[in-house]
């Protein structure tokens, strides 16, 4: 039953109709949990209050469906915005995109020439970008550009998926680049022949990804609401003597707030992922694919409490 409820949401998060609907009746059905809001203006405010929580932030603009270069310019544009309001109102944010959204569909061409508008802006602001990691056709793809521009950049990192069997050898690659990393699980629905089926094995290989990047000496991002992983990686810290300026801890806005509160008590850096845009309706329907229960939230958002 779980799974043909994640089926489902998937199948509902690739439909551009849906997509389009959503956008013109902007951020209902609960979606405001999850998404900061339309404008940068809203996600200014939502990083304002998560700030002086004693929160980091690294903000993301949804875009779903860059097909033309055109679309891909504006949604440069959307981030060197971004950059500026982040530098403008002294937020701690970092940004987050994906080379899909910069054009990478299009042409190599077009990717760069996004990539270097928005880094060079990010430098000049003192703000670092993070690549987020797509699916698995784009995986080489991805990490072929992130080291071009890392032997340009020094604020750029990117992702790397437990699920995928090439991480741990991914990691061994980019060590020579001493990146900054966010770890993850991986979001995206993969056949057995590249990732593990199984959850537990995933689990393990994220286990080891952690202690191969601390290990190397890399600044890691542990991004999870997986208490298991966040108890192995505390311990392991506290074994292997790594400062707490080498890592932090990640997890998506709306999820486990609670526990996300928890964490900065504890005395831990805690970075929050707040995506705002009007194209949020896929990012949306992922979230309740990861989490079926979720969608008690949006059945309160629609009908009341
Ligand atoms: C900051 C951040 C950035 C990310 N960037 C990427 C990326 O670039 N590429 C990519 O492929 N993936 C990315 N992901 C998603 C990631 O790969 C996982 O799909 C997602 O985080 C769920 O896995 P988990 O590690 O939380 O563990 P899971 O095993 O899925 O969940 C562990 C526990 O966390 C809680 N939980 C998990 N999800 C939810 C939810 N939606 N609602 C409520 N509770 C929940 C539940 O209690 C669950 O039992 C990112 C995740 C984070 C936090």
């Amino acid at each position: 039953m779980e799974q043909l409820m994640r089926n489902f949401f998937l199948f509902l998060a690739n439909n551009k109709k849906l997509t389009k609907a959503a956008k013109r009746y902007g951020l209902r059905f609960g979606a405001r949990r999850f998404v900061a809001g339309e404008t940068i203006a809203e996600a200014v405010e939502v990083i304002r209050k998560l700030n002086a929580e004693g929160f980091s932030v690294t903000i993301d603009h949804l875009g779903e469906f860059v097909d033309t270069e055109k679309e891909a310019n504006e949604m440069a544009d959307h981030c060197i915005e971004a950059i500026h309001a982040i530098s403008d109102h002294g937020l701690d944010s970092q940004l987050s995109l994906k080379l899909t959204s910069m054009g990478m569909d299009i042409s190599d061409d077009l990717v760069f020439r996004n990539m270097r508008r928005v880094l060079d802006t990010a430098k000049e602001r003192g703000v670092f970008v993070t690549i987020d990691m797509e699916d698995s056709g784009r995986c080489q793809k991805t990490l072929d550009i992130f080291t071009e521009l890392k032997k340009e950049y020094d604020n750029v990192g990117t992702v790397i998926q437990a699920y995928l069997y090439r991480s741990l050898d991914d990691l061994d690659a980019l060590n020579a680049y001493s990146p900054n990393l966010r770890l993850v699980k991986g979001a995206y629905k993969e056949p057995e022949t590249v990732a593990f089926p199984n959850k537990r094995d995933v689990d393990e290989n994220y286990k080891k990804m952690i202690k191969k990047h601390l290990m190397n000496g890399n600044y890691t991002a542990i991004a999870t609401h997986d208490d298991a992983i966040i108890e192995y990686t505390k311990n392991l810290v506290k074994e292997l003597n790594i400062p707490k300026d080498q890592f932090e801890f990640q997890m998506l806005y709306g999820i486990r707030p609670e526990r996300q509160k928890e964490i900065v008590k504890e005395g831990y850096k805690m970075r929050i992922y707040v995506p705002y845009g009007s194209d949020w309706y896929g990012y949306f329907m992922r979230r309740l694919a990861e989490r079926p229960a979720n969608v008690a939230f949006v059945l309160k958002g629609i009908f009341g409490k």
